[in-house]
């Protein structure tokens, strides 16, 4: 069968070009996820959108998706943008933090944070990859793959680690340009690691027998370097050769030039025939971070009675290959276009009557519309376009108010169901007690939260620490709770008026 083009941006070659799959009609695609820390923010999520809409539209010209999205949950280090291996594992950062404080462990941690991940991945539409990967459920064959590196002198080992050796792989730098003559006057000369061989030589294995997740491996207790996770996972599920790999901006160095060197070491095959990176979300105008206050989880915007569909909505506004400017007036739009869809969808729910030959034509302009819609998706994901031709058609269906009939009723459903396929706007397509009501999913999120601050309070007053007691009962009061110590034991509600 033959199937029409679909055109992406191509970050190695720069060029807007055919997707070439290398079995036909069938995307090996592989996006990296997330590190589970924290929440995840709308800026990350702007980035697994533009991964959702690529397979959603795949899948509309009738192409086989194995999509696989990681979950990173060991490893990725708080400098690992900047300098190789250096800095704290993200996520025992996040255990000493405040927030990490009502967590056992960092598995519990990992945990926690994975499950809202997925929740909130879900309130968006966004499909769920064939599978999703742990970095820690992928161990063994990152020890492998390290051993192999280091038997085939592509790597060494130094008191500290084990270093990928850049000058053994040739054309280290194709992708970001960052080539090995660059790097030696680069930030990264700043880096302090006296028994790397060159300072652009970036970690495999870390060792560290303090690590609060280590394992065992030939070079002694320690934890994988995030590059090696990507292309292990990558490979485990996907094969040597993948088609398309995706991330943000962030990741086109180090990460994804990392991954290019080991895999293709390991393999001797091409890694990847295609390059996706998401341009940054900026919030009003600004790079969106805690300390501008203009930091924003898709949970916040729920608390504020946003529906994830209009985060959604929102966040197509622009495409992906350009930054784009999240705003308050572009999200309450966005929530007015909602509304409209769900409205059209309703009206075509409850059509009836004969029909009065009216349904020729709106077919006709509803199907032109969708291929529009889709031809936009295929040219470089131009959401812009695609979201235009989408709400002509919602217009077209709502302007028909009463008089749609059974046929033109069924027609204006096909279209806003193939609508929903592709850019997942009209309706929530999970159905998630969640998405029924989020604030009760918020109340359900915080109340595992607050029954472990209440055990943990509950130790602390045991231990006699009255003044840990205290904080975490203040904590537990600033996230709007009641406590009551009574009899039979603590018990706690929504402050009224919250
Ligand atoms: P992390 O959890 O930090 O590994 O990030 C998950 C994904 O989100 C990565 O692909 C990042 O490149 C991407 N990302 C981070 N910040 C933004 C942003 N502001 N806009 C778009 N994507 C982002
Ligand atoms: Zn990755």
């Amino acid at each position: 069968m033959n199937s029409p083009e679909f055109k992406l941006l191509d970050t190695m070659s720069g060029e807007v070009k055919p997707l070439e799959t290398l079995e036909p009609n069938h995307l090996k695609f592989y996006s990296c996820g997330p590190t589970v820390y924290n929440y995840a923010h709308i800026g990350n999520f702007r980035t697994f959108l533009t991964a959702d809409l690529i397979v959603r539209t795949a899948e509309a010209i009738g192409w086989k998706v194995s999509y696989v999205s990681n979950i990173t949950d060991v490893g990725h280090l708080t400098e690992d943008s900047f300098v190789d291996s250096q800095g704290e594992d993200k996520m025992a950062r996040a255990l000493a933090s405040k927030e990490g404080e009502h967590f056992h462990n960092v598995w519990e941690l990992a945990e926690f944070y994975e499950r809202a991940f997925i929740e909130d991945w879900q309130r968006l539409n966004l499909r769920e990859p064939y599978v999703r990967p742990k970095a820690t459920q992928h161990m063994r064959e990152q020890i492998l793959a390290a051993n192999q590196l280091v038997s085939q002198k592509n790597a060494y080992e130094t008191p500290s680690g084990v270093y990928f050796d850049v000058e053994s792989f040739e054309s280290y730098g194709k992708l970001s340009g960052n080539t090995q003559d660059k790097l030696r006057e680069a930030v990264r000369e700043v880096v302090l690691d006296e028994n790397k061989h060159k300072q652009a030589d970036f970690a495999l294995w870390k060792k560290d027998d303090q690590h609060l997740m280590q394992w065992y491996s030939p070079y002694g207790w320690g934890f994988p370097g995030w590059h090696l996770e990507c292309s292990v996972m990558a490979r485990a599920y996907l094969g040597d050769t993948i088609d398309l790999h995706g991330g943000g901006e962030d990741l086109i160095f180090p990460h994804h030039e990392c991954e290019i060197a080991q895999s293709e070491s390991l393999t001797g095959k091409p890694f990847c025939s295609h390059w996706v990176h998401t341009r940054f979300l900026l919030v009003n105008g600004e790079k969106m971070s805690k300390s501008l206050g203009n930091y924003y989880t898709v949970r916040d915007l729920l608390a504020k009675g946003v529906d994830p569909l209009a985060i959604r909505y929102a966040l197509m506004g622009g495409v992906f290959n350009k930054q784009y400017n999240f705003t308050d007036q572009g999200l309450r739009d966005a929530g007015r276009i909602i509304e409209r869809f769900a409205e059209a969808d309703r009206a075509a729910d409850v059509a009836s009557g004969a029909d009065d030959s009216s349904s020729a034509s709106l077919k006709e302009e509803l199907e032109v519309l969708y291929q529009e819609c889709l031809e936009a998706m295929l040219n470089n994901l131009n959401t812009s376009v695609a979201l235009a031709k989408a709400l002509e058609g919602q217009r077209i269906i709502l302007r028909q108010g009463g008089k749609l009939n059974a046929k033109s009723g069924a027609i204006a459903k096909e279209f806003l169901n193939k609508i929903n396929q592709l850019l997942g706007i009209v309706r929530p397509e999970y159905s998630l007690e969640i998405s029924t009501s989020q604030s009760q999913a918020e109340t359900d999120l915080d109340s595992a939260l607050i029954e472990r601050l209440i055990e943990d309070r509950k130790s602390a007053k045991k231990n006699k620490d009255f003044t840990l007691a205290d904080s975490i009962r203040k904590q537990i009061e600033d996230m709007g709770v009641e406590v009551q110590d009574t009899p039979t034991g603590t018990i706690w509600k929504v402050k009224s008026g919250i």
